[in-house]
């Protein structure tokens, strides 16, 4: 029997129409004004223009509103360090999305980490990542927090299960693994240099692929009964792992398309509208 879809789709949309609901609660409260995200591309890599623009469709479909900062590819990173400066001082923004990656000569981490925590709704500063390893209130980066929330709908189990993480960067693998262990999985987290990646998989009760390769992870590499969350996407459709030959043996699997992507996005929604809703309390009387 195939294994359960974990349809992030679906779940996006639901949360969508949750969060229209929200937004329009607040507009009422502080007699319209909207909650705003600020998104900054630098350069001129078509993925990311794609990727920035579904973020400000979302917003323009729950009712906030998002502010476009575009740089030229030759941005230097006090250029963008300016720019994330002027967005944390304006009032009107309420949280800010800095597109990964930027043009190499752009020290990316700085940038990031210049983001002020109140305003990282995409969860990538150190700060952020700290306070959530720690188990402390924070937004979390916004692809694994996205993954938790739909493994949490679909009640897949996580408490004792033995999860593997293969890909360790800063805004997916490394946040997955700690919030996989937050929730009382044994995590192992696999990377370029890990050695019998095959025979590691193969003990995953829970993989999740963040390896940025398309169908790296082999189908026979992963157990029967296992969940599988594939967080790649490649040109064409295809994910981090070879999706076809796991659906009829896992439990539970993400679709590519339409399974961790559209989670990606509503999550730093929700994220949006979690700090202007602080930040407007905040400032009504
Ligand atoms: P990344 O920064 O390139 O990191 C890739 C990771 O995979 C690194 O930790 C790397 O190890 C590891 N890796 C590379 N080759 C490997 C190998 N042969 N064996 C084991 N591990 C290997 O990529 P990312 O930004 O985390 O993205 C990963 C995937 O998720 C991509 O397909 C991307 O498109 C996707 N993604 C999707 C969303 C979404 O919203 N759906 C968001 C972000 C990313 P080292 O650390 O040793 O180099």
């Amino acid at each position: 029997m195939p294994g359960i879809v974990l349809d992030g789709k679906k779940l996006a949309k639901k949360m969508e129409g949750w969060l229209a609901d929200r937004v329009q609660v607040l507009l009422a409260h502080t007699g319209g004004k909207a909650p705003t995200l600020a998104t900054v591309l630098v350069g001129d890599d078509p993925a990311s223009a794609v990727y920035v623009r579904m973020k400000r469709n979302a917003c323009r479909r729950i009712g906030m509103q998002s502010r476009r900062v575009e740089l030229p590819q030759e941005t230097n990173t006090e250029e963008l360090l300016d720019a994330i400066t002027s967005l944390n001082a304006d009032p009107d923004v309420h949280g800010i999305l800095l597109q990964h990656p930027v043009p190499p000569q752009i020290d990316e981490r700085r940038c990031f980490d210049a983001i002020r925590p109140e305003k990282d709704v995409d969860g990538v500063t150190c700060h952020d990542f700290g306070r959530m390893a720690m188990g402390e209130p924070a937004y979390g980066a916004a692809t694994p927090a996205g993954i938790m929330r739909l493994l949490e709908h679909y009640n897949i189990q996580i408490q004792s299960k033995r999860a593997v993480v293969v890909g360790r960067s800063p805004i997916l693998g490394k946040p997955m693994a700690m919030m996989l262990l937050n929730a009382h999985a044994t995590v192992t987290v696999c990377h370029s240099r890990t050695t019998h990646l095959p025979d590691i998989v193969r003990q995953a009760d829970l993989v999740v692929g963040a390896v940025g390769r398309p169908q790296f992870i082999k189908a026979d590499w992963i157990a029967e009964g296992a969940v599988v969350v594939d967080a790649g996407y490649h040109q064409g459709g295809s994910g981090d792992i070879e999706l076809a030959g796991v659906v009829d043996r896992c439990i539970a699997y993400t679709p590519v398309p339409g399974g961790v992507g559209p989670m990606t996005i509503a999550t730093l929604m929700t994220q949006t509208l979690a700090a202007a809703e602080t930040a407007l309390s905040a400032g009504t009387p």
